[in-house]
């Protein structure tokens, strides 16, 4: 198996470079000339290794899946595109991602995140408390109602005392 491959960014044509990694042929190749994401199946392979004027990716690429991890017990939540709301597990919640915990301070539906997918093929994620009495925080800093926080890979999102660190 190669370790680097050349492939040619479908929208500006420039050479970029990545290392090869499990699951490629399912993830979206960034390109940062054009900004753009682009499948990696929709992208042309070079052969012929550049040698100069050749763009190289970070090692690990992300994929097109946003989660949440429960940074007590590691389990990942995935958020699918659209409107998704956020709370605790229970059989009467309404939430489409319901956290297992035992943290009564966490509201059966805490807070909602939109998953929204940009016409240049980027994720956008942006969070509000869902009109919930019951605080959120992301990195650290409390949501006011209205607010709408556009949330990044690494950031914490806290709800009650449970922390959830957002993984795209
Ligand atoms: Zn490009």
């Amino acid at each position: 198996m190669e370790t680097i491959i050349d492939i040619k960014c479908p929208k500006c044509g420039k050479v970029l470079r990545l290392y090869n990694q499990p699951g490629i042929e399912r993830l979206f190749v960034p390109c940062p000339v054009c900004g753009t994401r682009s499948p990696f199946s929709a992208c042309e392979r070079i052969v012929k290794r550049h040698t100069d004027n050749v763009t190289e990716l970070p090692s690990a690429l992300r994929s097109d899946k946003v989660s949440l991890v429960d940074c007590a017990t590691g389990e990942v939540y995935e958020l699918p595109l659209g409107c998704n709301s956020v709370g605790r597990a229970h059989v009467t919640s309404s939430a489409n991602v319901q956290i297992s915990t035992t943290d009564r301070g966490m509201s059966r539906v805490h807070s909602s995140i939109d998953v929204i997918k940009t016409s240049s093929g980027n994720i956008r994620c942006v969070i509000s408390n869902a009109n919930n009495k019951n605080a959120t925080f992301v990195n650290g800093e409390k949501l006011e109602e209205g607010d709408e926080i556009v949330l990044h890979d690494g950031d914490i999102v806290k709800m009650s005392v449970s922390e959830l660190k957002v993984k795209f």
